[in-house]
């Protein structure tokens, strides 16, 4: 799950989905992140061997829920501010917070599943997108891409490093490649809550921002689009869609920065 982009100063003034500064975990805490992310990535992995033409959004909800809850951990999105399900599940235009339910999935679409679990206090939380059926090649090209440009945010997130090395890379990337890179919403600390500080935007400058040390975790999550970068949200006030309707892409990986550079918590394939 993503975090609305907004500029705070100290927690007074923020509003009351603020929960905490930066989080350095010990290494106990760093075990149960590892559990929680552990959980997280085989569920994705089993929503990605799942997905086919003919299923509804609310039957990968199923799927998913009864795998976060039968390894002894519960959904961590599910009442998340009033969120009504265990993943969030955005087909095409949508870019992150659909909320799953009567859709049906057709070949040629693109499903972005979203999940968080929660396990001894902590959280995992990461996504894919998974074409449905057969996808055309510039959406299969989306989906390489923005998978790509996640793993060029995550090689920039080494210790000494700084949350602008990654948002400069990743959005380097998608530059280069034509995308529309989503600045209203980012990616985030975590830990035992969903949204920690820092934020971590997908645009950056080189050496900017908050210093990187191990022990803290966040999630690196570009959302690209095919088109321009604007977003709206839908009447169900949760879906965040493109403003152009042009498809959109999204991945996300929890990680750990470690003294030996970053660690993905949340392997799916
Ligand atoms: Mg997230």
């Amino acid at each position: 799950m993503v975090t609305r982009q907004q500029k705070r100063k100290t927690a007074s003034n923020s509003p009351s989905s603020y929960t905490g500064g930066i989080t350095i975990k010990s290494r106990r805490e760093l075990q149960a992140m590892e559990r929680a992310g552990a959980i997280v990535g085989s569920t994705l992995a089993l929503l990605k061997r799942s997905v086919e033409p003919g299923m509804t959004t609310g039957d990968l909800n199923r799927i998913a829920e009864k795998n976060i809850r039968s390894q002894g951990a519960v959904p961590a999105f599910l009442g998340y501010q009033g969120f009504p399900a265990t993943i969030c599940a955005s087909v095409n235009e949508e870019i992150v917070h659909g909320i799953p339910g009567k859709r049906v999935l057709q070949s040629g679409d693109v499903v972005k599943v979203d999940v968080g679990a929660t396990i001894d206090g902590f959280i995992g939380d990461a996504a894919v997108s998974i074409p449905v059926g057969e996808i055309d090649d510039a959406t299969q090209q989306l989906l390489d891409d923005t998978r790509a440009s996640l793993y060029e945010g995550i090689a920039a997130a080494q210790p000494g490093n700084r949350i602008g090395d990654i948002g400069a890379a990743v959005e380097s990337y998608a530059l280069e490649r034509g995308y529309g890179v989503v600045r209203q919403f980012v990616g985030h600390g975590i830990g035992r809550f969903l949204h920690e500080d820092p934020q971590v935007p997908n645009y950056g400058e080189p050496g900017k921002g908050i210093l990187l040390r191990p022990g803290m975790c966040i999630c690196i999550e570009p959302m690209l689009n095919m088109g321009t970068e604007a977003t709206k949200i839908l009447d169900d006030d949760w879906t965040v869609v493109t403003a152009d309707g042009a498809m959109s892409a999204h991945f996300e990986h929890t990680l750990a920065i470690t003294k030996d550079g970053p660690k993905i918590l949340t392997l799916n394939d």
